[in-house]
């Protein structure tokens, strides 16, 4: 991952356009409280992380596309081991993955749904445009 691409901005839970400043007000994903807390703009290069009201519902989209993959994994790496017959197991391991992974999930799915809409900018073109 080199910065600039969105893979970048994704997975390191960065500005998808200075790839520099947070997206959570925490690092850690696994905090309870507060764990998908957005901080209101980027630190950095002053992007507003919140353009319109309602602007993440439309990440509940990419949220559904992560939980259908996830459960079609899970499906795939038990058909070997496990007969379609026991569908208690693969429903409870499908279940108990997404249990586990939701919070991952809802960070992954908010900070892709913003990388939709925002491209990276380097320093040169942010400055060029007036920002920051
Ligand atoms: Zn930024």
């Amino acid at each position: 991952m080199y910065k600039g691409s969105k893979l970048y901005s994704i997975f390191r839970f960065k500005c998808p356009r200075c790839h520099e400043g947070d997206f959570f007000t925490h690092p850690s994903v696994y905090r309870w409280k507060n764990s998908n807390e957005l901080l209101p703009e980027c630190p950095k290069c002053g992007l507003n992380y919140q353009p319109e009201t309602g602007f993440y519902f439309g990440a509940s989209y990419v949220s559904y596309a992560i939980t259908v993959a996830l459960a079609v994994a899970v499906t795939v790496m038990l058909l070997p081991f496990v007969s379609w017959r026991n569908e208690v197991i693969y429903i409870s391991a499908i279940a108990g993955t997404i249990f586990i992974t939701l919070p991952l999930s809802i960070r992954l799915s908010r900070i892709i749904w913003l990388n939709l809409f925002i491209r990276y900018k380097t320093p040169e073109q942010r400055k060029k445009e007036g920002g920051f």
